[in-house]
């Protein structure tokens, strides 16, 4: 698992994405492998509490959109292969994008008509209906035969102005970098001391290396110290005996 540096989906952009296109299960999954490099799925599966073939489920929705990408590694003890996936937040960030330009539109072709078109509704709320299609029905509800009453819309033109704004700023919204607050808590516990144990490793050993290289001369000095002390102390040795053997 790698994370991935720079840009990224806020937690509001994903969750509203996601939901909108695999469904709101989904969006734990993408808050849990967005920013990550090749997530195991038998990891998902185990940080979500579901099985492994129900991660392939969910992943496989945002694959049929092109925002998840994996590879795959043969498991040498198990023999079969195990997928690692990676959510392309650019992808993702493009589709939010289409949608809600696709969703604006829409909402603006409503307000077209709200504002600009007469409707017609029952008052027991049978039907809605516009000036054209009222005056088909003689201006009668087809369910209940009540008179309609010419409807005040200004309720869903000012709920239509709403959601056009609130379109407008999810579009204007900028690409933000993930919130840093949750990946370093989760990351640096596995993956620092990692590092820091492997690095102080090599460091001391190659300070080692260096250090016993000039020893090497030292020794040199040493046998000559070591010629000195053996010829020392076999004439001390020597002396004594002689001095015994003669002394008897
Ligand atoms: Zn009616």
């Amino acid at each position: 698992m790698l994370k991935i540096k720079g840009m990224g989906l806020d937690t509001e952009t994903v969750a509203d994405l996601v939901e909108e296109i695999a469904g709101k299960d989904v969006i734990e999954l993408v808050e849990l492998i967005k920013g990550k490099e090749h997530v195991s799925e038998f990891k998902i599966a185990d940080k979500l509490g579901v099985t492994v073939n129900q991660v392939r489920n969910m992943l496989y929705r945002l694959y049929s959109y092109n925002l998840v990408s994996f590879i795959r590694k043969k498991d040498k003890k198990k023999g079969w292969y195990i997928y690692y996936w990676t959510f392309d937040q650019k992808k993702g960030y493009d589709l939010f994008l289409k949608i809600k330009k696709e969703k604006l539109e829409l909402l603006k072709k409503r307000l077209e008509n709200e504002t600009q078109k007469s409707y017609f509704a029952c008052p027991n709320e049978c039907i809605r209906l516009n000036l054209e299609n009222s005056m088909e029905y003689d201006f009668k509800c087809p369910d209940c035969g009540n008179v309609l009453d010419q409807e005040d819309n200004s309720r869903r033109v000012s709920a239509l102005e709403r959601e056009i704004t609130e379109t407008n700023r999810q579009i204007e919204k900028p690409y933000v970098e993930d919130k840093p607050k949750r990946k370093p808590r989760k990351k640096p516990v596995k993956r620092k001391p990692a590092k820091k144990k492997a690095t102080p490793k090599r460091k001391p050993a190659k300070k080692k290396a260096v250090k016993r290289k000039p020893p090497r001369k030292k020794p040199v000095k040493k046998a000559t110290s070591k010629s000195k002390t053996p010829k020392k102390k076999p004439k001390t040795k020597r002396k004594p005996a002689k001095r015994k053997s003669r002394s008897k």
